[in-house]
């Protein structure tokens, strides 16, 4: 539905997808509605005095907005009580509308995330559906796999206390020389052999806030120039660097970037935002309220933040939470890459816990020092770790974050969040107590064979049927450590 003319273009329009249709007065509209929510979001005492007098609120931050005419994205008694057939004002349909276009990004991302590699694209989706019986459909929806990302630094300079993946303090980056340059544009070469058009779905920091590094822009121009996107960018130093920002935005659009993102970590920083950025330049900008005024917020309990949640359980100041009550902001299915130490890990989203501290599995790790190394590493991992289907050697067992009720004809298993039925054979009944015995798949099926006469292939069937949905158990022995390096177990070391 994009138009040239704007004189034809309709009232309410994609403009996440079709960036082009967001003219100045529209984009000025929705920068002007996100800039009132946000401080809503962020600031209590603005919420107060807008309860009390909104005109007076709005006038005191100096905020653009009728908040009588948006009152519905705010006022949630106003907004239970509303006649549903009412029609809402254009500057909330538009509103709703972007927002809308935001939530379906996810899917979208999904889908184009998908690798080229068969291994890796039939593995990652075992991810994904692995993840929503795991973490619960509605934390899964939020989880897009992307298929890699890259450090270029070692650290982070800002050191946030709830810190989800405990970044450590920032102590290399990765300088644009000539040589560092090189070895860049050789490794997206390889992982636009294995990823594919999905490789322009990766970014440019995990443990790591991409401003540390002064030559990022310079990589993300390599990086749209080998993998055809530009990537994203999440900095909680927005403020910090306000002309680079706005620098880096203006180029983020003129090459095509989707939407950034600022994190933002206390009141004083919204403010420094506010005042250095228009709104409408902030349009595709998720601010994300990470202060401790701000309303409603909900911190991932992965990495400094569970430490801490660990410190007051121990104090008796909290009780503790469950494994599958803490969350995860690890949104990779696939490999992270350190470009300062040149390391290699595949990693998969998981709840937090003691094992996996930082809501992620690291499933390998390797270092590479070149092109062909790298290729070489990734080759191994994804023979190694990404099996298509069930292998006869494979030992095969019921996935252990479920409880597993045994039925005559079969089984379901059950966790908070999911249920599922195998039923309505004797094989499917001897197969619930097979899976838990720690056997390979060959030792399986003969036993299906030799006690319900199931034929090998149909064992197989079976079995391929639960691993495809991500109930069979893939999660690595051993565990991780703070930086999330994996720590194998006594006998992987032996072996
Ligand atoms: S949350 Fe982000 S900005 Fe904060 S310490 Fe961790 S990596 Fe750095």
């Amino acid at each position: 539905m994009t138009a040239t003319n704007t004189e034809v273009l309709p009232e309410i329009r994609p403009i996440l997808f079709s960036k082009e249709n967001a003219d100045a007065e529209y984009r000025r509209d929705i920068g002007h509605t996100k800039r009132f929510i946000e401080r809503w979001h962020a600031d209590g005492e603005f919420r107060e005095l807008l309860a009390q007098d909104p005109y007076e609120a709005v006038r005191r931050y100096g905020l653009e907005r009728d908040p009588m005419e948006i009152r519905v994205l705010w006022d949630r008694e106003y907004q239970q009580n509303l006649d549903p057939k009412t029609e809402l004002p254009l500057s909330v349909r538009r509103y709703l509308a972007y927002q809308n276009e935001k939530a379906r990004s996810r899917t979208r991302y999904r889908k184009r995330a998908t690798p080229r590699d068969e291994r890796f694209a039939i593995w990652r989706q075992r991810m994904i559906s692995r993840c929503v019986s795991h973490l619960g459909g509605y934390k899964a929806d939020y989880v897009v796999h992307a298929p890699m990302c890259f450090e270029l630094s070692k650290g982070c300079s800002v050191g946030c206390w709830f810190c989800s993946v405990a970044a450590p303090r920032l102590s290399d980056q990765l300088t644009y020389t000539e040589e560092n340059a090189q070895l860049w544009r050789d490794t997206l070469d390889v992982f636009a052999e294995v990823c594919g058009p999905a490789g322009g779905m990766g970014f440019c920091y995990w443990a790591s806030d991409p401003l540390d590094n002064p030559d990022y822009e310079k990589y993300l121009l390599d990086f749209k120039e080998k993998l055809g996107e530009f990537p994203q960018t999440t900095t909680a130093q927005a403020q910090k660097h306000v002309e680079r920002v706005k620098e880096l935005l203006k180029l983020s659009e003129s090459k095509g970037g989707f939407i950034e993102r600022f994190s933002i970590l206390t009141l004083k920083q919204w403010n420094q935002i506010h005042e250095a950025f228009d709104p409408a330049d902030l349009t595709y900008v998720e601010c994300i309220p990470q202060n401790k005024e701000a309303f409603d917020t909900t911190k991932s309990i992965s990495g400094r933040a569970l430490d801490l949640h660990r410190k007051r359980v121990a104090k008796q100041q909290e009780e503790r939470l469950h494994d599958d009550q803490t969350f995860t902001t690890a949104c990779v299915s696939g490999f992270l890459v350190n470009m300062v130490e040149r390391s290699v890990r595949l990693i998969s989203p998981c709840h937090a816990s003691d094992r996996w501290p930082l809501g992620y599995w690291t499933l390998a790790q390797g270092n590479f020092s070149d092109g062909d190394s790298l290729r070489a590493l990734l080759e191994d991992m994804m023979e190694q770790k990404m099996p298509t289907c069930v292998r006869h050697d494979m030992v095969v067992r019921l996935r252990r974050d479920f409880e597993v009720e045994h039925y005559d004809d079969g089984f379901i298993l059950a966790n908070r969040f999911w249920r599922h039925a195998t039923r309505g054979t004797p094989a499917a009944r001897e197969l619930g107590h097979l899976l838990l015995q720690d056997l390979t798949a060959a030792e399986v099926a003969i036993a299906l064979d030799e006690r319900c006469g199931l034929p090998l292939e149909q064992a197989f069937q079976l079995l391929n049927e639960l691993f495809d949905r991500g109930l069979l158990d893939e999660e690595p022995a051993g565990a991780q450590d703070s930086s999330g390096r994996w720590i194998p177990t006594q006998e992987e070391k032996k072996a």
